[in-house]
């Protein structure tokens, strides 16, 4: 049997024209190759009757701007978006049970499942990607009695790999040097929830938080540790369900001075022996 792969041109192809007031021609899975037609691709020019979903895919191509699993895209997104995109995502879930042969109009189990997926997807699992950065008030530390050592935060951490879109469970370990200024101790946690609330790679995901907590707290010296279990290595795959995945990105003294880089991980260590996991 030969499947046969229909791009989908409005995101392998270069068919786009963005020509303000005219007319865009682009096609969407989610009207199964049906031809969109989008006008005046600006900040209004959104028409009601068409898929808010092309219209904020054509505007974030036009800008160049990355929208894989792991990117946040808030910027693009207003008031009231997010529900009409849970809207047009539960049709386009609606048709992926439909092409699983889901009776999803007999089945009381699968009744309504296509929008609790879309929800999920949007308000839990993928939030990250559409929600603005966690508010991270920050303290001055610039006393004479400032604090000048080494901070270790635990946060737990709920992730989706972006290659299966399998739950990735684990903990972050972030370590930093206090800078000139302090934020709230929840706000690491916060923050590194924010990251991982996207479809990611542990690897990414690790850069992510340590680009993230250096901008909130104005410290280069940052360092992040991940342990997490993979969904797709236990549900599926090799299943292995004593898998587990390390990784380590150390910014400034933390690569630096092998003395800021031992103390970081006595730090984790202390911390698993207090509150194991
Ligand atoms: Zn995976």
């Amino acid at each position: 049997m030969t499947a046969t792969f229909k791009k989908d041109e409005s995101v392998h192809g270069t068919a786009f024209t963005f020509k303000k007031d005219s007319i865009v021609e682009t096609t969407d899975i989610t009207t199964m190759n049906e031809p969109v037609t989008l006008k005046n691709i600006d900040d209004n020019g959104y028409e009601e009757d068409k898929y808010l979903g092309n219209y904020l895919r054509a505007k974030m191509k036009r800008d160049n701007k990355r929208f894989w699993a792991g990117d946040n895209i808030s910027d693009y997104l207003h008031e009231g978006d997010v529900e009409k995109l849970i809207d047009e995502a539960t049709e386009a879930f609606e048709l992926v049970l439909d092409r699983l042969l889901i009776d999803r109009e007999n089945d009381p189990n699968s009744k309504g499942t296509a929008r609790r997926l879309a929800k999920m997807y949007f308000n839990e699992i993928m939030a990250g990607r559409y929600e603005t950065a966690p508010d991270a008030t920050a303290f001055p530390n610039d006393s004479a009695d400032r604090y000048e050592g080494m901070l270790v935060v635990r946060s737990e951490l709920r992730s989706m790999c972006s290659h299966h879109h399998q739950p990735v469970s684990g903990v972050a370990y972030i370590g930093i040097i206090a800078a000139n200024k302090l934020i709230g101790l929840s706000k690491y946690t916060r923050i590194a929830q924010w990251c991982a609330r996207r479809g990611t790679l542990q690897e990414e995901l690790c850069n992510d938080i340590a680009r993230e907590i250096s901008k909130a707290t104005d410290s280069e010296n940052v360092a992040v540790y991940i342990q997490a279990v993979h969904g797709c290595c236990e549900n599926r795959g090799i299943m292995a369900h004593s898998s587990l995945t390390q990784t380590t990105v150390l910014k400034g003294f933390f690569k630096e001075d092998p003395g800021a880089k031992k103390e970081f991980f006595d730090n984790i260590k202390l911390q698993q022996e207090f509150a194991p996991r």
